[in-house]
This record gives C-alpha cells, sequence and structure tokens, in this order.
C-alpha cells in the first residue's frame, strides 16, 4: 500500500453469540487493514454496556485475547479500529465511545467522516455542552441525549437525518445493536450470520471469513438495521431511491481487502480487471510486470494476464515494519522505508519492467521505490497506475494530501513521468475505471479524479476546524469503564 494515503476505520458487531466478544477480537484483526491507531471492544449482557480501548493496533490492545476478553464476554458486542481522519490520534478519541444519557447507555463506532461535525458542536458547546473527546464521532451522542430528539418516534432516524458526510455506523444500547449507512452509501457495510445463527455486521466481509460468518447482504445506502432478541429487521431513514449513491471507488481500488466483497463485486476480481484495462489502454514491450504489493498486486496480476508477459515479484512488502514507527532521523527513516519495500534484487536486475501501483498521490514515495528499483539494476522502468490522475483532495473520512501537494494537480504527464524518474508512465482512463466497475457510473464517487463532489462540500473545511478543540491532553492509559 502506498504510504501517502491512508486507510480509514473499520467496525463490527455481533448480536447473540456466547461468543460475541472473541468474534469481535476477530473481527477487528481481520479489518486490521483499515486502522492501527487504536482499536476497542463494547459488549453488553443485556443491561450493563462496559467497554476497552486503547492505542495500536489489535494485537497491542488486547493482547493474545486472554484475561481482557474474559472481563468483557457478554452475548453483543461491537468493535472499532481507527485511523485519525478528524481529531488527533490520542486514546481519548478511541472508540466505541461509551456515554450515558436519559434512556440508559449507549456506545458508537463509526467509519467515515462528518464534515458539518464542528458546526454542530459550536451549536451544542454554546449551550453549554461538555465534549470528552476532539473526534467528528462524539457529536453523533449529543444529538441521540438531546431532549427534542429523544422524544422522537424514532430518535436514530431523526438523528442520522441531521449528519452530513460519510458515515457507516454501530450502536450498542443495553437490549441492541442498531447499524446505520449514510444516505450516498460512500463506505461499505455488510450483514452476515454466523452458522449457529447470530447476525454480524461489519465493514467488510473479509471479517465475516474470519469468524465463519456467511454474507447475506450489504446494508444499503440510507438504511438502518437492527439486531435485538427477534433477530434483524430494517427500516430507512432515507426514501429509498432519493438520492444517487457515492460508492467510494478507491475501496476498490485501494483500501478494502482482496477477500472481501461489497459494491457488488469481490475486491480481487476488481483489481484483476482494473488492471487488464491498463494493459490494453498503456501496453509497452518489457520482460516483465512486478505489482507494488499490496495493492497493486491483483492489478499487476491483471496486466499480466492480458499482455501476456511474466509476473514476478519484485518488490516485498515487509508486513512486520509497524506504520507508526518512529524514526529518530531522515536517515533512519529512509532504512526504515527499504526495510518496509524491499527489492528483489536478482527479479529485476537487467530487465525492462512493468511497474503496477495502485494509485500516485504525492508522488514521493513512488518516486522512492522506482529509484530503488533502477539501483538494483532494472534496465527500463515502465510505471503504470491502476487508476486516473488524483487532482483533488478528499473529505469524507481518508486522509489525503491538501490539492497543492497532489502530483497531478499541476504538471503535465511529462513533468510527472520526469518527476518519478521513469521511463514511461500510464495512468488507467477514469471511463476505463468505470467499464470495469459493476454498478452504474453514477453511483460512484469519482471526486478524486474530476472533482465533482456528490456530498457538497462547501462546509467540509470545517472538519479541519475540529481540531482546535484539540486539547493539552496526555495519553491516558488503557482502561475499562
Ligand atoms: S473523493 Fe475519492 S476517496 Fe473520497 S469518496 Fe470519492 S473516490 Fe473515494
Amino acid at each position: 500500500m502506498c504510504s501517502d494515503k491512508k486507510e480509514e476505520c473499520g467496525i463490527f458487531g455481533i448480536y447473540g453469540d456466547p461468543d460475541a466478544v472473541q468474534k469481535t477480537y476477530f473481527g477487528l484483526f481481520s479489518l486490521q487493514h483499515r486502522g492501527q491507531e487504536s482499536a476497542g471492544i463494547a459488549s453488553c449482557d443485556g443491561q450493563y454496556i462496559q467497554r476497552y480501548t486503547g492505542m495500536g493496533p489489535v494485537r497491542k490492545v488486547f493482547g493474545d485475547g486472554d484475561g481482557i476478553l474474559e472481563k468483557l464476554a457478554n452475548p453483543m458486542a461491537i468493535g472499532h479500529v481507527r485511523y485519525s481522519t478528524t481529531g488527533a490520534s490520542k486514546a481519548l478519541n478511541s472508540q466505541p465511545f461509551l456515554s450515558e444519557y436519559s434512556r440508559g447507555q449507549v456506545a458508537v463506532a463509526h467509519n467515515g467522516n462528518l464534515i458539518n461535525a464542528s458546526l454542530l458542536r459550536d451549536e451544542y458547546e454554546a449551550y453549554g455542552s461538555i465534549f470528552k473527546s476532539t473526534s467528528d464521532t462524539e457529536i453523533i451522542i449529543h444529538l441521540i441525549a438531546k431532549p427534542s430528539h429523544v422524544s422522537k418516534p424514532d430518535p436514530l432516524a431523526h438523528v442520522l437525518n441531521h449528519l452530513q458526510g460519510a458515515y457507516s455506523l454501530l450502536f450498542m444500547f443495553s437490549d441492541r445493536i442498531e447499524a446505520a449507512r449514510d444516505p450516498y452509501g460512500v463506505h461499505p457495510l455488510a450483514i452476515g450470520k454466523t452458522p449457529e445463527g447470530a447476525f454480524v455486521i461489519a465493514s467488510e466481509t473479509c471479517a465475516f471469513d474470519a469468524i465463519g460468518a456467511e454474507f447475506i447482504r450489504e446494508v444499503e445506502p440510507g438504511e438502518i438495521i437492527t439486531l435485538d432478541k427477534h433477530g434483524m429487521s430494517s427500516r430507512f431513514f432515507v426514501k429509498p431511491g432519493t438520492i444517487k449513491p457515492a460508492y467510494c471507488l478507491f475501496e476498490h481500488i485501494y483500501f478494502a481487502k482482496q477477500n472481501s466483497f461489497f459494491f457488488g463485486e469481490n475486491v480481487h476480481e476488481f483489481r484483476k480487471k482494473i488492471g487488464k484495462r491498463l494493459a490494453v489502454e498503456h501496453p509497452v514491450d518489457a520482460d516483465l510486470v512486478i505489482p507494488v504489493p499490496d495493492s497493486g498486486t491483483a492489478a499487476a496480476i491483471g496486466y499480466s494476464e492480458q499482455s501476456k508477459l511474466p509476473f514476478d515479484m519484485g518488490l516485498i512488502r515487509s508486513h512486520y515494519v509497524g506504520r507508526t514507527f518512529l524514526a529518530p532521523d531522515q536517515k533512519a527513516r529512509e532504512m526504515a522505508v527499504k526495510v518496509k519495500l524491499a527489492v528483489v534484487k536478482e527479479a529485476v536486475k537487467g530487465k525492462r519492467i512493468i511497474v503496477v501501483d495502485d494509485s500516485i498521490v504525492r508522488g514521493t514515495t513512488t518516486r522512492g521505490k522506482m529509484r530503488a528499483l533502477r539501483e538494483a539494476g532494472a534496465k527500463e522502468i515502465h510505471l503504470r497506475a491502476s487508476c486516473p490522475p488524483i487532482k483533488f483532495p478528499f473529505f469524507y473520512g481518508v486522509d489525503f494530501p491538501t490539492k497543492e501537494e497532489l502530483i497531478a494537480n499541476n504538471r503535465t504527464l511529462d513533468q510527472i513521468r520526469d518527476f518519478l524518474e521513469v521511463d514511461t508512465l500510464g495512468y488507467l482512463s477514469l471511463e476505463g475505471l468505470l467499464e470495469c466497475a459493476k454498478c452504474p457510473n453514477d453511483h460512484y464517487c469519482t471526486a478524486c479524479w474530476n472533482g465533482k463532489y456528490k456530498i457538497p462540500v462547501d462546509i467540509a473545511l470545517n472538519k479541519f476546524a475540529m481540531e482546535h478543540y484539540q486539547m493539552q491532553l496526555f495519553n491516558e492509559p488503557t482502561e475499562y469503564e
């Protein structure tokens, strides 16, 4: 994966299973690619919700699962892995959030970004509300607790109609779990069922595979799913069909795990398809096709199959170098990058290679990889990106650089090629990308490439205002509540 852009968050929930907490733990493991800054689980025995959260990946927070999981053991649970898009990477922002209001306890886990969060927060603070975190998610709890919202016939549906932006959400009340997906369906959210009959909700279906659950269907945009003692039920907080979806195509290109299935298709198959299309659009005479692992691998396989050129692993990714690796100086940072992505000299030396990457964001990381291949003796380097040039920033829950930092924002193709120090450069066209996708073209968000934001972004800049709430707090110790 390219380190120019970061993953978002992953959520997992299960109702009515004696091993709900253990299954959540393994579900979070399989969603770890979506965030490693913090992890947490909230569980409930039908009366009292408790939670445990901490900084770092699931393994660091929960260890091997002994002890902590036993204390949390309950038949319903929700979990979260975090990459911060709004709100700093601090323990106070780790999820699920847990609060108490007039109707009892509620725990919340969120994937996405609420672009009107800071406006709402200003409003609530003006009336004296006190916030415990700097995350956009906390505003949802204040909305739930507001007396005029509590008295509505369907308080949750009412609250969701106040939110703007991208959100896949899990709520836990003492008697039920509720899942909701924003009306644009920006990020995926799926429903599964264990062989024992317990319902499961997760950001990606790879979490179902991990616990032996079967995929049932995706949560629809604008839908609320309730899991309780009566089983599963559904309702909509936005009339179906009134808003065109804006599925994030980057989920398929980069963020998601290859064995996941959403937006109507499997991620691996989609990446292979765009790799094939890339070979049709940008053929070149060469000896070998190599991927930038991991997210470029399937596209490189597709390119190799289409071009009939051999595939090999010229770059090897180490999964043991943590993303939060703190290198003290530039030299140490360079060594860390080399450890993370190592060149197999014997595979590339003297060869004309086609390198397939999922995308090129700032370009500096990509140039480092190309230099390493050149130093290893590659004779020619033909770089192919399995998505179009990224020209516009993103506001709905992914940490992308600003417009000025994007290499394709103000450079010609030749200038980018020269900057990256490669012999030729080819990007997949937007038409080609959309032709490979299963849903109708206007059901996807393509704003990264053409700037056409389906969710209005005029107030999105307020997300950055959230940082002004950043409190000078030290990382609190991990704790039970
Ligand atoms: S702007 Fe890009 S990253 Fe954001 S939802 Fe659209 S396609 Fe996804």
